[in-house]
């Protein structure tokens, strides 16, 4: 496994919305299940299985692990925090630009912080949207499609193994 960066979506990618945009579920949220975040006006997040197994997989052959999601960032990083992820995040990116530049921002962060360099070529990043995909593909990392190149964590687990 070449790659030093894993970047992911969130809505459809790692975790299932009820509303379209997990940064509409706001708290006060509980866990309905470990991996199911609920609020009063019924609106939830759940988390897809083997997300938290490839997260600490990840973890564990120390490579990095963050976020290119179109959303609101406080709401999103509530909801990241209750499951416990934020712990696996570096600089996370919640926002509206293109998710190739969001994927720049962080390998910026990454070598000032860690004094590293990241080529394109040892990014993978996963994503549901077609749209979003492709020009990740063209800056040149690994990009691949959620549902269609990936349709499970546990099949990308044994991908990387
Ligand atoms: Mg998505």
């Amino acid at each position: 496994m070449n790659y030093k960066l894993f970047v992911f979506d969130l809505d459809e990618t790692i975790w299932t919305v009820s509303e379209g945009l997990c940064s509409l579920v706001r708290p006060p949220f509980r866990l309905s299940t470990p991996d199911r975040l609920e609020n009063d006006k019924g609106y939830w997040v759940e988390l897809k299985p083997g997300v938290r197994q490839l997260f600490k997989f990840l973890r564990s052959k120390k490579r990095y692990i963050s976020i290119a999601s179109r959303n609101d960032s406080g709401p999103t990083m509530d909801l990241l925090d209750a499951f416990g992820l934020s712990e696996y995040l570096d600089f996370p990116q919640l926002g509206w630009r293109p998710k190739d530049e969001s994927i720049q921002r962080i390998i910026k962060e990454l070598s000032k912080r860690d004094k590293i360099s990241i080529k394109p070529e040892e990014v993978f990043f996963l994503d549901d949207w077609p749209e979003n995909v492709v020009p990740v593909k063209l800056w040149g990392a690994t990009s691949l499609l959620f549902g269609q190149d990936v349709q499970s964590y546990e099949e990308l687990m044994e991908m990387l193994k």
